[in-house]
C-alpha cells in the first residue's frame, strides 16, 4: 500500500467521522472507526478527540493486538471490540461504533429491532439483536458480540450504543445510517400505535433479492429477537426453525 493510498484511508476515516458527528450519531468525543489494511494492520480513530474534528495526522495504526504501530495520539480503548470482529469475521474490512440516539434508546429499553416493516431494512440489515451489557473498555463488550457475530452486520449494545460492520468503510457507515433510520421508523410506528408488517411470503421474496442484488455481508434471516416467549405464535417458531435449517444448508 503506497503513501497516497494510506493518506486516502486516513481522509476517508476523517470524512466518516464528520458525518457521524454531524448526524448526531455521537456526542463530544464518543464513537470510533477502524479500517483493516492487512491481517495485522488496522487504521483507527484516536481516543479523546471529537470524531467531527479529526485530521488525517490524528489517525493511528495498530496491530491485531491493539498495540500502536504509528501515530501521535492513542487508540480508543474500544478498539478491542473492533479487533474481535476482525478476528472472527475475515470478510469485514471496516467497523463503525457510535451512539445513535434512537437505536441506542432501543438498546436501553432492551427492545431488539425486529419489526418487519421496511423492505430496505429487511433486505440490507435484517433484524438487529441486543448484545448483553458490558463495561466499556473491558473484554465484556467484545464477548457480548460473540453470539451474533457470524450472522449479523449490525448490533445494538445494551445501555451503550451500536456497532456496524462492512466489507468497506462506506458500507459499515451506511449500515449505521440504515440502523438509525430503521430505529426511527420503528419508534414512530410504535408512537402512532399501529403497524402492519410485511407478510411472510413477501419476506421470503425480499431475502431472495439479496442474491440478485449481490448484497454482501451477513444476514440473520427472519428471526425474532424480541422476548415474546409467552405469546410467540407457533408459526413464528416454525419460521425460526426453518430459517435456522436453511442457514445451515446454505453454509
Ligand atoms: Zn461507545
Amino acid at each position: 500500500m503506497n503513501s497516497q493510498e494510506i493518506q486516502q484511508i486516513k481522509e476517508s476515516i476523517c470524512d466518516i467521522g464528520r458525518r457521524i458527528y454531524m448526524n448526531h450519531f455521537v456526542a463530544a468525543n464518543d464513537g470510533n472507526i477502524s479500517v483493516k489494511v492487512s491481517d495485522n494492520e488496522f487504521y483507527c480513530t484516536p481516543t479523546g478527540v471529537s470524531k467531527g474534528f479529526m485530521t488525517p495526522d490524528m489517525i493511528i495504526k495498530v496491530d491485531g493486538e491493539g498495540n500502536k504501530i504509528e501515530g501521535n495520539l492513542n487508540p480508543s480503548s474500544e478498539i478491542k471490540m473492533h479487533l474481535r470482529v476482525y478476528k472472527e469475521r475475515p470478510d469485514v474490512k471496516s467497523v463503525v461504533h457510535a451512539h445513535p440516539p434512537v437505536a441506542t434508546a432501543f438498546a436501553v429499553a432492551n427492545i431488539p429491532l425486529d419489526d418487519y416493516i421496511l423492505p430496505e431494512a429487511i433486505l440490507f440489515l435484517g433484524p438487529v439483536p441486543i448484545c448483553d451489557y458490558g463495561t466499556p473498555s473491558t473484554m465484556e463488550i467484545p464477548d457480548s458480540l460473540a453470539p451474533y457475530l457470524q450472522t449479523n452486520d449490525a448490533f445494538l449494545l445494551k445501555n451503550h450504543g451500536a456497532l456496524t460492520v462492512g466489507n468497506s468503510l462506506i458500507k459499515a457507515y451506511f449500515n449505521m445510517e440504515s440502523l438509525e433510520y430503521y430505529a426511527k421508523i420503528t419508534l414512530l410506528t410504535r408512537l402512532i400505535g399501529k403497524k402492519e408488517e410485511i407478510p411472510s411470503d413477501q419476506l421470503d421474496k425480499l431475502v431472495k433479492l439479496r442474491k440478485n442484488f449481490h448484497v454482501e455481508g451477513k444476514h440473520p434471516g427472519m428471526v425474532r429477537y424480541s422476548d415474546h416467549s409467552e405469546d410467540r405464535s407457533k408459526e413464528a417458531l416454525a419460521d425460526r426453525i426453518t430459517n435456522a435449517i436453511l442457514r445451515e444448508l446454505d453454509q
